[in-house]
């Protein structure tokens, strides 16, 4: 790391320690040739690729105002909608993809909102997949119907089988 006091092309660190929950690693580093000490933090990135091309960090906060609109007047609560949220980012983190593409969030949505509540599920399916006439909503609710109401096909996440997904927050 370049010392951003003299720019020198190296600087050692003297300390590391884990913040945030061990999410982030904090560092300190000096400069050998000016003896400025300056941190760095270290994160796992996870970015959004927008249809726009920006990209903006993934925020589970943006997935709940999504799927929490589909899920108005529905028997869902906030714990369910946290949880899910929880799933869509250990889902997209598990591609070990610095950057995913919008749509894949999406898709990373869809699987565990089917699971939770098959009226929601549609709503948001029929936004986001641009539901354009009836027979698209037949098609999905045939789809819904051939499934098993727990389905266990959603194999990228790993304990799908319980609902009960912990935050791995080991360090
Ligand atoms: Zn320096």
């Amino acid at each position: 790391m370049i010392c951003p006091f003299c720019r020198h092309d190296d600087s050692r660190v003297i300390d590391s320690r884990p913040v945030e929950d061990g999410t982030q690693i904090r560092r300190r580093r000096e400069c050998p040739e000016c003896g400025q000490r300056f941190s760095t933090q270290e994160v796992a990135l996870l970015n959004i690729i927008k249809r726009s091309g920006a990209t903006e960090p993934f925020s589970r906060e943006k997935v709940l105002v999504g799927v929490r609109k589909a899920c108005q007047g529905r028997p869902v609560n906030e714990d369910d909608l946290v949880l899910l949220a929880q799933r869509v980012e250990e889902t997209l983190r598990a591609t070990g993809q610095a950057e995913i593409e919008a749509n894949e969030v999406g898709m990373a949505i869809l699987a565990p909102l089917r699971e939770l509540d098959e009226v929601a599920y549609l709503r948001y399916a029929s936004v986001y997949r641009n539901f354009a006439s009836l027979e698209d909503f037949e098609g999905e609710i045939a789809l819904l119907r051939a499934l098993p109401s727990n389905s266990s096909e959603n194999s990228k996440t790993p304990s799908s089988a319980s609902k009960t997904t912990t935050s791995s927050a080991k360090s």
